[in-house]
Parts: C-alpha cells; structure tokens; sequence
C-alpha cells in the first residue's frame, strides 16, 4: 500500500508563467519563460573586500542557504557569472578594477551594493575611499546596514530576482540602457 504524499504547506513553489493550458500542453510566450529561468539561477560573482563579505559568507552557509534561491554556484570568472555582489569599502584606486570586472560580465548583468560602504562608503568619509560604487558602475540594489544581515542580503537578492523577473528581454537594447552605459563611460 504507497503511503500518502505530505506536502508541507509552508514550502512555496515557484509560479508557473501565465498562458494557456490544456490537456498535456502549455502555452506562453518565450519572455516569461525565459525570465523564469534566468530568476531561479542567478551566478553571483562576490567581490568582497571587507567585513560585509563575512556576512555573505554566512549567507552561502546552510543555516540561511543561499541555494534555495538557485544560486549557490558562485563564480570567480566574470564571464561566467551574471550578478556582481559588492561587499565592504573600495578604496578609490580599486575602482578602476571593479569596473574592468563589472566589463568583463556578459549581458545581461545585475549589480548589488551590499552594506554602506559599497553603497555610500560608509563611515568612511576619507581622501582615499570611494563614497558608492555606483560613482564607476550602475547599481540595481543596495542593502543597507554594518553590517547587514544574512537576511538583508538575502532580500536583496529577491529585490534582483523581481528585477530579472519583469525585465523584458529588449531592454538592454534599448537607448536609455545605451544612454546609461554611456554615462559611465562603458560601450
Ligand atoms: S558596511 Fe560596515 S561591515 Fe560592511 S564593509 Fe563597511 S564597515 Fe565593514
């Protein structure tokens, strides 16, 4: 006698697209499905350079588990990866580094600033410290705090997935995307 499936009500599973369904078969259109792809298996790239990369360690641990969001593979390559995680203080003379990395990712390419030195440079009102990344690159996130959470982090890691959810497949080809690259001087 098979004993019962027991689904725990708390798990929530992933939506499938809207479309038409029938018998054996579905419809939708290619956007939606390819969104729903991209969304669950973000490769985040983390350039940490300080204490908010501790936190992102313990994000990718099992207690708070990165994977369950599909991106545990992590990746040092940033041809192979598509979400560049800024964590801790970049000092002036790596920004040139940070946006060669931020060059070097294929489209398309999401970027976090994590905690408030990426975001804003933090406590650190210095000559020498870059007050936000997002002075050499564009920024679609920030988590704030000092540092932030697993947790934050990990929202901020849902507030991407909802970007790369509703983002529609032209956008990059677009003349404000153009425009906002070109204002950072990036072709
Ligand atoms: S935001 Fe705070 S915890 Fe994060 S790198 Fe800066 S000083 Fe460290």
């Amino acid at each position: 006698m098979p004993r019962p499936v027991q689904y725990n009500s708390k798990v929530k599973f992933e939506g499938i697209p809207e479309g038409y369904m029938g018998e054996g078969f579905m419809a939708t259109n290619l956007e939606k499905v390819i969104s729903l792809a991209r969304k669950n298996s973000i490769w985040p790239l983390p350039f940490a350079t300080s204490c908010c990369g501790i936190e992102f360690m313990a994000t990718m641990a099992s207690h708070y588990d990165i994977a369950r969001f599909g991106s545990e593979r992590v990746g040092f390559s940033p041809r192979q990866c598509d979400l560049l995680m800024v964590m801790g203080t970049i000092a002036k003379k790596m920004g040139p580094v940070l946006k060669q990395v931020y060059t070097q990712m294929a489209e398309p390419r999401w970027v976090i600033a994590v905690g408030a030195c990426a975001s804003s440079g933090g406590i650190f009102d210095s000559y020498s410290v870059l007050q936000g990344i997002d002075q050499v690159i564009p920024v679609d996130v920030y988590v704030p705090g000092c540092a932030p959470r697993p947790e934050a982090i990990l929202d901020g890691l849902m507030r991407i997935q909802d970007l790369v959810n509703k983002e529609g497949l032209r956008r990059r080809h677009s003349e404000q995307y153009k425009e906002l690259m070109n204002s950072y001087g990036i072709n």
